[in-house]
């Protein structure tokens, strides 16, 4: 057991060790890849650290580097060893995080970092929350509370979300089957704008349906738009609807001084969701949902299973009381892993860099004549094209091929644009210029 834990360790602080020199995308060879990794049914064992070596060769080598310093593609993310190591732990002893019997210290170590992060945001102390496997489930989750609790009984509620809302928020809707789902255009910034919501509103009430809910975000994954939380939180208030906001990206950006002035009114959300394996360097996967209410989140998730009971009757909190899982990874440990072990300041240091890094892309971006801004620098994310026509795919493929990094396209009404999301805490200004002067080569 120790040899191949060992062997894990070394291979795993060998990736982190070595990730600058590495690629940070790899083409994948499939046949290759079938054939190392599928066969026939295995009858018999393989040493498991013959195991450990192929995924370190086969497995890993192939696709995006997510924690590479030059991944300015999508979002970045860059755990950090201790977060890792909190996975190993998790794993090897196997703890339940579903109930307050199976695990008291989880469930501390959980209620500690909700509290923890209630309080650097300011949000208020009747908040709670659960950690779940992503901002997806997180918006799940939230949106979830807002549809067994909020206006339950009245009829043809109306949800409402911007042009640029992240593509979960809208899938959570229809799977939690609300009733009408409105898309309402963005602004000019790729902002939702309380004036078009409430023209929108107006609409649903005139014909008799119920104005129920709005899903905002707080980091747009497109371009890093803010939504105007202030005016549509005094507007959801007004209009008797639930206020949602999508922080999945922005979320701990808020703890920055920046990030925090980008996003007044924050603590008006009567669901907010982050993502700890975006914006706090933890491992995939961990999002984290708020809930300011507190109590209508157990009202919404618990159920009392007969052969449970017993355990129920312990009291103290149970995380399968605030969410769809009953059996949980305790996926909180390497939350608080990751903020004990570096503390919220130099966390929160690390996030600055990336928003100074994001401001010195958009400075050579704007510096080159070739190059222009489209949106940003806003939370880390910058958009741009080049002024002579290159197609943005094309600037994305010559940085793949430089090996040096990697950024993405979006679009745009309807315009295709490159996007560099700036988030790893590896990333240097270095890499900056490498992955820029990559797309400058066509
Ligand atoms: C990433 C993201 C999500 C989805 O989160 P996952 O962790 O990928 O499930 C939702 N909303 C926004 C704004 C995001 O950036």
């Amino acid at each position: 057991m120790r040899a191949l834990g060992y062997a894990a360790v070394d291979a795993v602080v060998e990736h982190m060790a070595t990730i600058r020199d590495q690629d940070a995308y790899g083409v994948p060879d499939v046949a290759a890849l079938e054939a190392a990794l599928g066969g026939p049914p295995p009858l018999a064992g393989t040493d498991p650290q013959e195991l450990v070596a192929t995924f370190m060769e086969t497995v890993i080598r192939a696709g995006i580097r997510s924690d590479h310093p030059g991944m300015l593609a999508y979002i970045p993310n860059h755990p950090t060893f201790p977060g890792a190591v909190a996975d190993l732990l998790i794993a090897g002893t196997n703890v339940f995080a579903g109930s307050w019997q199976g695990g008291p210290g989880a469930a501390v170590v959980e209620l500690a970092v909700i509290g923890w992060i209630r309080d650097l945001l300011g949000l208020a102390p009747t908040t709670t929350g659960v950690i779940q496997s992503g901002g997806s489930m997180a918006n799940l989750v939230g949106l979830a509370v807002a549809r067994e609790r909020h206006l339950a009984d009245a009829p043809d509620r109306v949800a409402y979300m911007s042009d640029q809302a992240h593509s979960s928020v809208g899938r959570a809707l229809r799977l939690l089957g609300v009733e009408h789902l409105r898309e309402v255009a963005s602004d000019e910034r790729f902002r939702l704008s309380p004036e078009a919501l409430a023209v929108a509103v107006a609409d649903d009430r005139a014909a008799g349906r119920t104005p129920w809910c709005v899903a905002v975000a707080a980091g747009a994954t497109n371009t890093g738009s803010v939504d105007d939380l202030r005016g549509l939180a005094a507007l959801a208030s007004a209009e008797g609807m639930w206020l949602h906001v999508d922080g999945a990206y922005g979320g701990f950006l808020a703890l920055t001084e920046r990030g925090r002035a980008q996003m007044p009114g924050l603590e008006l959300a009567d669901s907010f969701v982050l993502d700890a394996h975006k914006s706090l360097y933890v491992p995939i996967a961990a999002g984290i949902v708020l809930i300011r209410d507190g109590e209508q989140l157990e009202r919404a998730f618990s159920v009392r299973p007969e052969y449970l009971r017993d355990a129920y009757a312990l009291g103290g909190v149970s995380f399968s009381d605030r969410g769809p899982e009953l059996t949980r990874p305790f996926r909180a440990l390497k939350v608080w892993m990751t903020i004990k072990s570096f503390g919220f300041p130099r966390l929160v240091a690390a996030l600055d860099r990336s928003l100074d890094l994001a401001e010195q892309a958009a400075r050579e971006i704007d510096a080159d004549p070739g190059l222009e801004v489209v949106t940003g620098p806003w939370l880390g994310m910058v958009t741009f094209r080049s002024t002579r026509g290159v197609p943005a795919v094309d600037l994305v493929r010559a940085v793949e091929r430089s090996g040096r990094g990697m950024i993405s396209t979006t679009a745009l009404r309807g315009e295709t644009v490159a996007r560099i999301c700036v988030l790893g805490h590896r990333t240097r200004v270095e890499d900056i210029h490498a992955v820029l002067a990559a797309a400058r080569t066509v």
